[in-house]
């Protein structure tokens, strides 16, 4: 049988993988941080543990795949500093803590649904394993590796001296600008909370051993991955960002519990950046699916567009990008919608080239070469459908119902264009307006321009309309 080769960040080079209970690959997926809507960033990471999961269950492992949520704890610094995310998004919302992550989870699913995203089998609130934290805080304790400082109980990573080794850390006083958690109380910078007291703003609180309080966010994944995946896991998936705090941190509370290896392979997908700089919300190109949505865009365009390119190397998302790669995947579904009833057997020197390609550390780019190879090629068209729907169990684009999925798209542009025909006819009453100095009127015209997608842009030739962002 051909193996799956991964590049594991732990060890910097690509392995075969192999897991510790064959035919078993149990995967701990780091979740969301539930106080806003997802954007396209998270999707490119998340569709990249999908293509993980889809290969690994072509290769003919059986995939147990758990993915948290974080519903507490995760600061607004990746360290200690600053506060709570949830309830910092709650405040702005009017809503409690709970309500807020109930409705950001909710959405959460439905957009990775949309990008046909297998949902793992288990999913898993920090919020509802707060007993499963507190104990291993307590093994911690027991094997030394904790003290206690008024602002809660604190990781003394100088007890484990492999602390810097993962993400190659230089821990000289040279912590680049990570680590700047000023709790005045702590031995080292690097040292993180576990479980946070004297908090007494912070709405969610629990009981504990050590008073009440809130679970750090590092230890909600080791002790969700550990209960429901034991204390060994094969693969365990991110965004690189989580590198150098979250997974460093991670792998020292989970070692010096158990004494064993956390996790065998760390596999990690690069970021997802917009128009040359970083997506954020202060820089106003941060979307969302239902962005993409508005702009004529369908879902599975955009996983067509992460498929384009390695997961390990950082994308720049660009419209006209997302366009090219709607058109691509639109060509596809054409050629698929004129295929005839598959043939029973698929064509097997085309599937184990697209084999090669996946299990070579997921090279999606390579794999959709051998579609677009076997479209052109002229092998018998049933056989053909056989072999692509085949390899759409991993791609995940709908080439079974590509007649259906062409017409959703051409609907769904011609719904955008007359959205757009629509803004700009407005944008035109708007000048009117304008010209009349009923600035509030033409205001609120700008306001609706905008609820269509569009702005205005006001040129010589009068008002035009483009798409928003
Ligand atoms: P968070 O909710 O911030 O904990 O992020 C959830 C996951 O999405 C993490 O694995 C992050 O590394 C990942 N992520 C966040 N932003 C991006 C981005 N712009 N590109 C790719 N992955 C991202
Ligand atoms: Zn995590």
């Amino acid at each position: 049988m051909m193996k799956v080769q991964l590049y594991n960040t732990a060890s910097r080079s690509v392995e075969e993988f192999a897991p510790i209970h064959p035919p078993e690959a149990r995967i701990y997926s780091c979740g969301m941080t539930v106080y806003s809507f997802a954007h396209i960033g998270h999707l490119k990471t998340y569709i990249a543990s999908d293509i993980l999961r889809r290969t690994l269950e072509f290769a003919g492992y059986e995939v147990r795949h758990v993915m948290n949520v974080t519903d507490v704890g995760h600061m607004t610094s990746d360290e200690d500093e600053g506060d709570d995310k949830m309830d910092v998004g709650a405040k702005k919302e009017g809503l409690s803590p709970w309500e807020l992550a109930r409705k950001y989870e909710e959405h959460f699913f439905n957009t990775i649904r949309e990008v046909n995203i297998i949902r793992p089998q288990v999913i898993c609130r920090a919020t509802e394993h707060i007993q499963e934290q507190i104990e291993l805080i307590q093994r911690l304790e027991k094997n030394g590796f904790t003290y206690i400082t008024p602002a809660g109980v604190v990781f003394d990573s100088n007890k484990f001296d492999r602390y810097a080794d993962f993400a190659r850390l230089q821990l000289d006083g040279n912590i680049e600008n990570f680590r700047t958690a000023a709790d005045p109380d702590r031995k080292s910078p690097q040292d993180f909370s576990l479980w946070v007291l004297n908090k007494p703003n912070h709405v969610m609180q629990w009981d504990s051993p050590w008073g009440r309080g809130y679970p750090g966010w590092h230890i909600e994944c080791s002790a969700m991955a550990m209960r429901y995946l034991g204390e060994e896991l094969d693969i365990h998936t991110g965004g690189i960002d989580h590198i150098p705090v979250h997974h460093t941190n991670e792998i020292a509370q989970s070692e010096c519990a158990t004494g064993k290896t956390f996790a065998r392979f760390w596999v990690h997908s690069a970021f997802l950046n917009v128009d040359g700089t970083k997506m954020s919300k202060s820089l106003g190109n941060l979307y969302t699916l239902d962005d993409c949505r508005a702009k004529g865009f369908t879902p599975l365009a955009l996983r067509y567009f992460f498929l384009q390119s390695s997961y390990r190397k950082p994308i720049n998302f660009t419209w006209d990008a997302l366009e090219a790669a709607q058109t691509a995947l639109a060509k596809i579904w054409e050629f698929c919608s004129e295929l005839p009833a598959p043939s029973v057997e698929p064509l097997e020197d085309y599937l184990s080239e697209f084999r090669a390609a996946l299990y070579d550390d997921l090279n999606t780019s390579a794999a959709l070469a051998v579609v677009h190879k076997l479209i052109k090629s002229d092998a018998d068209p049933a056989a053909k459908a056989r072999t692509l729907f085949k390899m759409d169990d991993v791609l995940a684009l709908d080439l079974a119902t590509s007649r259906t999925r062409l017409n959703d798209l051409r609907t769904m542009r011609g719904a955008t264009q007359d959205s757009e025909q629509k803004a700009l006819e407005l944008a035109q009453q708007r000048q009117e307006l304008r010209k009349q100095k009923n600035f509030a009127e033409a205001d609120r015209l700008r306001g609706e321009i905008e609820a269509l997608g569009f702005t205005v842009m006001d040129t010589p030739a009068g008002p035009q309309v483009k798409p928003l962002g």
